[in-house]
C-alpha cells in the first residue's frame, strides 16, 4: 500500500511531495499540526482533533474554517487511497508561502500538507513491563497548549533521554513541578487516585488526556487535574503516559528510581481496559 502525501489538496506518493523553501513552515516553524490515528479507515477521536487544531490555528492568529479546507473529506480520500489497517494521519497547516519576513502579509494562502503512513506494530513488551522516563528541565517556551512545530526542545529532550536508555523524558520546571513528556502526556496513581497536571498553557491538552479522564470517570477511579512534583511522581504508586500514538503507556522507572513496585499496577491495567474498550476493533493491542 502506499504512504501518500497531499498539499493543497493533490495526493502524490509520499517521496515525491515538496513545499517551497519559502514556505514560513520551514523558515520559521510558523505552522501547526495535528497526528490522529485512524483504524480500519475509521479516524479515532477525530472530532476532538480537528478542534484543536481549529483552537490553535486561532491562537497563532491564523483563524480558518477547516470545512473550508475541505480537511475531514482529504482525510477520508487519503485513508481510502492508502488503505492500511492502522494509519498515521499528519496534519500541518502552515501560514503560507512569503520572501523570508518576520511580519508576515495578510492573506497568505495557507499550505495544508496531509500524509498517511502506516502505523507502526506497537512493541506488546513495553505495555507488559512498562517503561523508563529520564527527568529533564522544560526548557519549551510558554504557550505549550498550541500544537505547534516547533519542537526543537522536545527533540532535544527526547534524544538525550533514548540515548540514556529511557524511553522519553518527563519535564519538569526548575521548580520541580512535572509538566509531561516530550509527545505525551503524563499521569500517576497516588492512593488510588489518578492525578495528572492541570491543562493549562504549560502542556498540550492532549485528546489521549481528556479521554483517558473520562475512561477513569467510567472506570470509578477519583481524578484530580493539580499540580504535581518530581517527588511525587517518583514516590506515586503507578504511573502512565498517554498520547495518540502510545494510547495508555505504564511507566515503572524514573530516572534510577522504580515507580512502585516497578511493575504495571492494577489501576493502570483497569485504566487500559477501559480505553480499549472504546476504540475500534482493529486497534486493540495484543
Ligand atoms: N504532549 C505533547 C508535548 C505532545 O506532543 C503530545 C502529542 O503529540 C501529547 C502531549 C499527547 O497529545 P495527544 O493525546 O493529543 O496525542
Amino acid at each position: 500500500m502506499p504512504e501518500l502525501a497531499c498539499i493543497n489538496g493533490n495526493f502524490c506518493p509520499i517521496d515525491e511531495a515538496t513545499v517551497s523553501i519559502n514556505d514560513r513552515g520551514f523558515q520559521f516553524a510558523d505552522s501547526v499540526y495535528e497526528v490522529i490515528v485512524a483504524y480500519d479507515g475509521k479516524p479515532f477521536l477525530m472530532n476532538e482533533h480537528l478542534e484543536r487544531l481549529s483552537r490553535s490555528l486561532s491562537l497563532c492568529d491564523m483563524p480558518m474554517d477547516l470545512d473550508e479546507l475541505k480537511i475531514e473529506q482529504l482525510i477520508a480520500d487519503g485513508l481510502s487511497r492508502s488503505a492500511f489497517s492502522a494509519t498515521v494521519i499528519y496534519i500541518q497547516i502552515t501560514r503560507g508561502v512569503q520572501e523570508r519576513n518576520h511580519l508576515y502579509r495578510d492573506g497568505l494562502t495557507p499550505t495544508v500538507l496531509l500524509t498517511f503512513r502506516e502505523k507502526p506494530a506497537a512493541d506488546p513488551d513495553r505495555y507488559r513491563d512498562g517503561v523508563g522516563l529520564m527527568s529533564t528541565e522544560d526548557q519549551r517556551w510558554a504557550m505549550c497548549e498550541i500544537k505547534a512545530t516547533g519542537l526543537l526542545p522536545n527533540v532535544l529532550a527526547k534524544n538525550r533521554a533514548v540515548r540514556a536508555g529511557f524511553q522519553d523524558a518527563v519535564l519538569v520546571t526548575s521548580d520541580g513541578l512535572v509538566r509531561e513528556c516530550t509527545a505525551s502526556n503524563i499521569f500517576v496513581i497516588h492512593a488510588g487516585a489518578l492525578i495528572t497536571p492541570v491543562a493549562d498553557e504549560s502542556i498540550l491538552h492532549g485528546i489521549t488526556r481528556d479521554y483517558v479522564l473520562r475512561c477513569a470517570a467510567l472506570a470509578n477511579v477519583p481524578t484530580d487535574e493539580r499540580s504535581m512534583t518530581v517527588e511525587e511522581l517518583c514516590g506515586s504508586d503507578e504511573a502512565f503516559i498517554s498520547s495518540t500514538m502510545v494510547d495508555i503507556l505504564p511507566v515503572t522507572r524514573i530516572d534510577q528510581q522504580n515507580v512502585g513496585d516497578g511493575t504495571v499496577g492494577p489501576v493502570t491495567r483497569a485504566l487500559m481496559a477501559a480505553y480499549r474498550q472504546g476504540m475500534p476493533h482493529a486497534a486493540q493491542p495484543a
